[in-house]
């Protein structure tokens, strides 16, 4: 790989000691960094080179999914800070010096990769003073990797994007979507394309209906600031559900690359069927969670946590359906469910297959089971099939039997490492495209509306369960059930 330097921003940051170094580590280990390599941290405490590179060293100890330790000394070398007040453009001059002081040192090519780890009001500044400062003038690439939220609705997010594009090129920004990191997220693609058998059932001849599930078991933790703003809606749905709804239904590419992969994610996005605020309540559930139990422990309602107004409408659940457009899925509901407080913490696809056959078998009592495909995405992995079989130990009567295709996790490794090495050597497939985002919020939008105003009930759930009633109602009006839960 290219020579390069690694510029920082929001380096003192959680985002940065959590996930950043522990994935940059976990790729230098595995010799999957550029070599040379430059980093450089910028943050607005005053710090030495020093105590940044024993920062690095306790980050990667804590949080690190290895614990070998023997190339560490190695590695904090290449790290570097600089104390830049992101508001002020005065203040990157330093900064470039150093970035050009270090690619002289170690005879870098002027590849310069700048993330940004910080919150999204200074994403514009710290994109306009790259460009201002000169350094994002270079002889070699430039790229920008970007942390979510992108705007806070349709507009802001066209607004952020015409600034960015002032300094960064459409193929130079890395938009990070942290479910696109995830390996059975991206192992969609191999399921879908490498596999005839399945690729041959990937439509609506075949498919009775899909269901995305992103549930977690903790509430808003310290987060109600940026939250209580956001809501399920902002937080999950227009970015992580979406992605995985494109991925899940996306057509055969082409070829297998970036360009085309995210084309045909486009398009599926361009399918969805919008929805008219006023039809929202008929598609889209909005709950939020009362008190109840997690595990056996009284958990507190929503609007009791600390930092949530008391009279909060903010929704901590959504389960919405989705119909897509083409004449792949036409009449095949995409069902996308995702809350806080819910009753087990599980990411998952389920694909349920149509079931002619079921009237052959009259005579028995039972109906044989849909076949299922259950995509397991965090915090296990596995992909596994429900199928019909004989039991003989019971009469020969029908049962489903799970076939499992699951493989060991140990060792695979996290979302940042494979989104970080997928930037280093400029491969965007995993990245969210401007376009995916614009479509993503088009689609939102009139939800958004219809919450503010209130067209859509709020239900409240008790945390500990799969959510509100309505949200089973929702597929049982369509002669479903969410599989799967507990
Ligand atoms: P943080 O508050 O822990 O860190 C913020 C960083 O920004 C610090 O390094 C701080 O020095 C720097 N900073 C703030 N003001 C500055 C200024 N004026 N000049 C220079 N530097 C300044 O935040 P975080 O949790 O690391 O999150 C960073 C970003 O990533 C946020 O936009 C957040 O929404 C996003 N994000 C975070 C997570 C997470 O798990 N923490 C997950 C997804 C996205």
């Amino acid at each position: 790989m290219e020579s390069m330097s690694f510029v920082l921003f929001g380096a003192t940051g959680d985002l940065a000691k959590r996930k950043i170094y522990p994935a940059l580590y976990n790729l230098y280990l595995d010799q999957k960094m550029p070599s040379p390599f430059s980093i450089i941290g910028v943050g607005r405490r005053d710090w030495s080179d020093e105590e940044f590179q024993a920062s690095v060293r306790k980050s990667v100890q804590t949080f690190s999914r290895r614990a070998e330790m023997e190339e560490m000394d190695e590695f904090v070398q290449a790290f570097r800070y600089c104390a830049v007040d992101v508001t002020d453009p005065e203040a990157f001059k330093p900064l470039q010096s150093l970035v050009a002081q270090r690619e002289a040192e170690l005879q870098i090519a002027e590849n310069r990769m700048f993330y940004l780890s910080v919150a999204p009001e200074f994403f514009d500044v710290i994109s306009s003073s790259i460009k201002t400062s000169g350094l994002g003038t270079t002889k070699g690439w430039k790229r920008l990797i970007i942390e979510k939220p992108f705007g806070h609705d349709l507009k802001s997010a066209q607004q952020l994007n015409e600034k960015l594009g002032a300094a960064f090129a459409e193929e130079e920004i890395y938009r990070i979507d942290h479910y696109l990191g995830k390996p059975m997220v991206q192992n969609l693609e191999a399921l879908e394309f490498a596999n005839p058998v399945f690729q041959a059932l990937w439509n609506n001849q075949y498919i009775a209906n899909v269901q995305i599930t992103a549930g977690e078991t903790v509430g808003v933790e310290e987060r109600a600031g940026y939250y209580d703003q956001a809501g399920a809606i902002r937080d999950m749905v227009q970015n992580h559900l979406l992605q995985m709804l494109m991925m899940t239904a996306m057509h055969v590419p082409k070829r297998i690359s970036a360009n085309d992969i995210r084309a045909q994610k486009r398009q599926v996005m361009e399918a969805v069927r919008p929805l008219q605020k006023e039809e929202v309540a008929q598609h889209v559930v909005r709950g939020q969670y009362a008190a109840g139990e997690i595990s056996d422990k009284p958990a507190v309602d929503y609007r009791g946590e600390p930092g949530v107004r008391p009279d909060s409408m903010t929704d901590t659940f959504i389960a919405a359906r989705v119909w897509i457009d083409d004449p792949f899925w036409k009449g095949v509901p995409f069902y996308i469910r995702t809350g806080k407080r819910m009753k087990e913490k599980s990411t998952r696809i389920v694909i349920e297959f149509k079931n002619p056959l079921e009237g052959l078998y009259h005579h028995h009592q039972d109906k044989p089971a849909p076949n299922l495909l259950i995509i397991s995405v965090h915090p296990n992995e596995g992909i596994a099939l429900q199928v019909n079989s004989k039991n003989p130990s019971n009469s020969g009567k029908i049962e489903p039997v799970t076939v499992d295709f699951s493989a060991g996790t140990a060792g695979v490794p996290e979302a940042y490492e494979l989104l970080l090495f997928d930037a280093l050597r400029g491969d965007s497939t995993y990245f969210a495209h401007w376009k995916e985002v614009e479509l993503s919020w088009k689609w939102v939008e009139p939800i958004l509306a219809a919450f503010r105003e209130n067209l859509v009930p709020l239900h409240f759930y008790p945390a500990g369960s799969y959510g509100p009633d309505a949200a089973e109602k929702l597929l049982t009006a369509d002669g479903f059930q969410w599989w799967l839960d507990q």
